[in-house]
């Protein structure tokens, strides 16, 4: 089964926060659809052996950090770092070319601690960019790549229209 989600193709760490949203007022995730957490997985080229609940485990952990430091919540980083220290990014130069490898200690770690590790990348490069969606119900994120940096909704067509129509109402309340 499919899942359609309202947001997607933002990078890694963003879209695996977008993997979550709010759909009538209750919070859905994508991973209780059945099978979709393997497509997932399989789109970003993970491989898909490792077993799917402890995937899910690490994964929904992973999430859950990268959602906690975006938020400066106190408990950010050290659940972050949690997550960092389940691998390790070896370098090293084979038959003349520089090459990594990914190291993880359970194969089932290895999709969350690389959304981590791309988040530190984010971080590094564009961390004015991050953002969240103003609508306040809204718990999407996205990297806004306008050239202003003026992008406010993840949507312009659902949450920033209703903002619009709300700042209408209150107008003309
Ligand atoms: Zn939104």
């Amino acid at each position: 089964m499919t899942v359609t989600r309202p947001l997607t193709g933002e990078p890694l760490p963003l879209d695996l926060l977008d993997t979550t949203w709010m759909e009538d007022g209750a919070r859905r995730d994508m991973f209780d659809t059945p099978g979709a957490l393997q497509d997932w997985l399989a789109d970003r080229d993970f491989p898909t052996d490792a077993p799917e609940a402890e995937t899910r485990t690490h994964l929904t952990e992973a999430r859950e950090a990268i959602r906690a430091v975006l938020e400066h919540r106190d408990d950010g980083e050290p659940r972050l770092n949690a997550v960092l220290a389940q691998g390790m990014r070896r370098l090293q130069l084979v038959d003349g070319k520089p090459q990594t490898l990914d190291v993880v200690d359970d194969p089932a770690a290895l999709p969350g601690w690389t959304c981590a590790v791309a988040l530190l990348d984010l971080l590094e490069r564009k961390p004015d960019r991050i953002r969240k969606c103003a609508n306040p119900n809204c718990i999407l994120w996205y990297l806004d790549t306008t050239r202003n940096g003026s992008r406010r909704w993840h949507s312009m067509e659902t949450c920033g229209n209703r903002a619009k129509a709300k700042r209408f109402q209150d107008r003309h309340a």
